[in-house]
């Protein structure tokens, strides 16, 4: 049997219609198949290869990091410098800067979940809210918190005492009361199709929050790490979270999480009971080198500017009677056509041309647009380029 032969026997499957062509190599934006096919990835692996696929830097910091040690024992045990240098580094990412304590878990998911239990265990209250159409990950706890019921209703029950309000509705805030322990937000929704609430927005939400008690957990999972030209989405709209939850982006390519608050609230975790939060593989070595690395590309290479640059060559020059829109920040895209059989078709013409794209979760209208943020001007126009062609062949322009 070949491999793709055997994906469908002996993996799980979660679609019946999944991709399924097989990738052998992937270098910088580029993915190869095993014929010499050749990609431009449009999409970043869903935002997680935000310095491009095996980045020289991060290869060489795993190598040495292989050459010390992987696993050693569970996380909050013993002191290793990965963990260590990964967490100073993202204190002076994050808003509290050297009070900054940072929790480091696996993935996306995983870190909402420990962040919604600090929420519960720092103001003692249940009550949480989150978004309508947000996506915050598909355990049982971050899949209460998705605004979504197709994808909840065959897996109930859930946690209770969520409501889901309207993103960016100001109205909607009245249901942030004092026994609400959080709210749990994208600063730009990711999976909604990119979508983006007002500065005044996020400054009613945080007057009302002060005013409940209430936390703002800040989901930038697929917003952070340089994706909108920012390092955080909610330096972007103005939004003063207290507890950051990180993934995707982060590990340069390997999995890893975290959450992230003032060390006052992180605080509650030590005590009543002890291990409030517990992780075997949570920072691995491994991967906190290569997290640290792809933070130090990030800055190094200028990659912040490269974005907003390459953002509004696409804003300029992806036009074509049949977008209706793009939106979005940075090279976190959303380009909206008419219907999803037509996203389908130019998804399927693209690939097709070496270029891989993709719809979101909850808007099938729109193609994603998040490359690598290295890419460059010319892999900039070949893409706009190439989607202008197929679009061109899908509306029979
Ligand atoms: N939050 C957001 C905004 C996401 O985009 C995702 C992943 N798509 C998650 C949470 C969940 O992350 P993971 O798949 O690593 O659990």
């Amino acid at each position: 049997m070949n491999n793709r032969e055997l994906f469908f026997k002996n993996l799980a499957q979660t679609s019946p219609f999944p991709l399924a062509f097989e990738i052998t190599k992937a270098e910088g934006c580029y993915m190869y198949g095993p014929n010499g096919e050749k990609y431009l990835d449009l999409i970043s692996g869903i935002a997680v290869s935000n310095i491009g696929h095996r980045h020289p830097h991060v290869i060489s910091k795993i190598k040495e990091q292989l050459d010390k040690y992987m696993h050693l024992m569970v996380y909050g045990e013993i002191v290793q410098a990965p963990q260590v240098q990964l967490a100073k580094k993202l204190g002076e990412l994050l808003p509290w800067k050297d009070k900054t304590q940072t929790y480091l878990v696996n993935s996306g998911s995983e870190a909402i979940e420990g962040a919604i239990k600090l929420a519960k265990r720092y103001t003692g209250k249940t009550k949480l809210i989150s978004c309508k159409n947000a996506y915050h990950g598909s355990t049982h706890g971050a899949l209460s918190l998705m605004g979504n019921e197709l994808f909840k209703e065959s897996f109930r029950p859930l946690l209770p005492g969520i409501t889901h309000i309207q993103y960016g509705n100001t109205n909607d805030l009245s249901w942030i009361d004092k026994n609400t322990a959080a709210i749990v937000i994208e600063p730009i929704q990711g999976e909604a199709g990119v979508k983006i609430a007002s500065k005044n927005y996020f400054n009613e939400l945080m007057n009302k929050c002060k005013q409940t008690g209430t936390l703002i957990i800040a989901d930038e999972i697929q917003s952070g790490f340089g994706r909108t030209g920012n390092w955080f989405a909610f330096e972007k709209v103005g939004l003063i979270p207290d507890i950051v939850v990180m993934a995707k982006g982060m590990g340069g390519g390997l999995p890893i999480g975290a959450f992230a608050s003032d060390v006052d609230v992180m605080n509650c975790l030590t005590n009543n009971p002890i291990l409030g939060h517990i992780t075997t593989f949570g920072g691995h070595p491994v991967c906190s080198v290569a997290a640290l690395a792809s933070i130090e590309v990030i800055a190094n290479e200028k990659l912040l500017i490269n974005v907003i640059e390459r953002s509004a060559q696409f804003k300029k020059n992806l036009i074509h009677p049949a977008i209706k829109e793009i939106r979005g920040e940075g090279l976190m895209l959303a380009v909206e056509l008419d219907c999803f059989e037509n996203v389908q078709k130019v998804i399927e013409y693209c690939l097709g041309k070496g270029l891989f794209t993709d719809w979101f979760l909850f808007c099938d209208n729109s193609i994603r647009v998040a490359p690598p943020l290295i890419i460059s001007e010319e892999e900039t126009d070949f893409a706009i380029n190439t989607l202008l062609e197929v679009l061109n062949k899908v509306y029979s322009l």
